[in-house]
């Protein structure tokens, strides 16, 4: 398996019709997909119809670009726009459907990750470099892509996305910003208001010019649903905000590291649920860290590569693999990104069996 990418250009529209066309089985995949996995657990079609129509309203007054680059991806996958909008908001209608019983049922829904956030003086050639797994469920595993954004109204940025996505998932621009993320759970996910989901989030991030910028796109409004930011700059800062529906908490490296999984970091007094259902986590991010620190201030791709493909408590390990009736999630793909080259390097599939692709925002 390989990544697909596409470098996109023009206006959103015609964005969006280039990720459609190039994109169109794998976001047929998705769609039937998360459809038939929230209707299996307690909602219907017609709900979840209604709730992408609510969001793509809201989305409408918040971002018309994004609407406009989703409509493009709706009309050239043949699909309608509603089911563009339930791929792009998965994770936020998930929990505003499903309330409590999400939280329970979350660990079939929702996806894990381990993530590090590593200084220059960590790395063995300066450069401030983040990386993390993307995990999610197994069925979908193949169906992300890289995409290089032009600069158009702001900075040029380069994301692996989810097909369907107009939101990536991690991905750094031309000024040497970051970003990796870790979903997180509380009971209160899901119940609030709508603001800004985490896929228009993501990618606002990968737009600023300037590190505070980056930021405000977290701290400005506050989320609906919990997740974990790692935001890092080129010319050597990184940050990991951890944020919920009513509380956010800033994390900063150590000895040049920081690493995160998909609780919240001890110490803190948000009331962290995922842990309850993926045990797994309270190790992963220490477990990778411990990793890292073994060469420290010489740490390159190949060895941040190795902490990624780590087996330890397999299959529900920072290289995660799907296992019959128990365990739904695999490892989707490995991400590193070199925020001083401006280059992502990214698997498809699990890092164990698949080999590292590269990726320049500069070519
Ligand atoms: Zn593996």
């Amino acid at each position: 398996m390989s990544l697909k990418f596409i470098s996109f250009a023009g206006a959103p529209r015609e964005r969006g019709r280039q990720h459609g066309e190039i994109m169109r089985s794998e976001i047929g995949e998705n769609a039937e997909f998360y459809l038939k996995r929230f209707c299996a657990y307690g909602t219907d079609q017609k709900t979840v119809q209604s709730e992408a129509e609510c969001w793509l309203s809201f989305l409408e007054k918040l971002s018309p670009e994004y609407v406009d680059e989703l409509r493009g991806v709706a009309e050239a996958a043949n699909r309608p726009v509603e089911t563009l909008t339930m791929l792009n908001i998965r994770h936020e209608i998930w929990l505003r459907l499903m309330a409590r019983r999400a939280v329970d049922l979350s660990n079939l829904v929702l996806d894990g990750c381990t993530s590090a956030g590593l200084m220059p003086d960590a790395t063995g050639e300066g450069a401030a470099m983040l990386a993390q797994t993307i995990d999610g469920q197994a069925a979908i595993c193949g169906t992300l892509f890289v995409g290089k954004m032009p600069r158009g109204n702001t900075v040029s940025w380069l994301g692996i996305f989810e097909a369907g996505s107009v939101g990536p998932t991690a991905g750094l621009n031309e000024v040497g910003i970051g970003l990796v993320c870790n979903s997180l759970l509380t009971a209160i996910d899901g119940r609030g208001r709508m603001t800004a989901p985490y896929k228009l989030r993501s990618r606002s991030i990968l737009e600023a010019r300037t590190f505070d910028r980056a930021i405000s796109v977290i701290i400005n409004t506050d989320p609906i649903i919990s997740m974990n930011y790692l935001i890092g700059h080129a010319q050597g800062e990184i940050i990991s905000i951890e944020t919920s529906p009513n509380a956010k908490r800033y994390l900063y490296p150590e000895h040049g590291i920081i690493t995160h999984a998909n609780h919240f970091e001890p110490g803190g007094i948000i009331a962290s649920e995922w842990e309850r259902f993926v045990p797994d986590s309270p190790f992963r991010s220490r477990r990778f860290a411990r990793h890292l620190r073994s060469k420290l201030g010489a740490i390159d791709v190949d060895h941040i590569l190795a902490g990624l493909k780590d087996h330890f408590s397999y299959p529900a390990s920072i290289c995660c693999h799907p296992a019959e009736g128990s365990w739904p999630n695999s490892t989707l793909a490995a991400v590193i990104l070199d925020l001083q080259r401006l280059t992502l390097f990214a698997t498809d599939g699990p890092p164990c069996g698949a080999p590292l692709q590269r990726f320049e925002l500069s070519t």
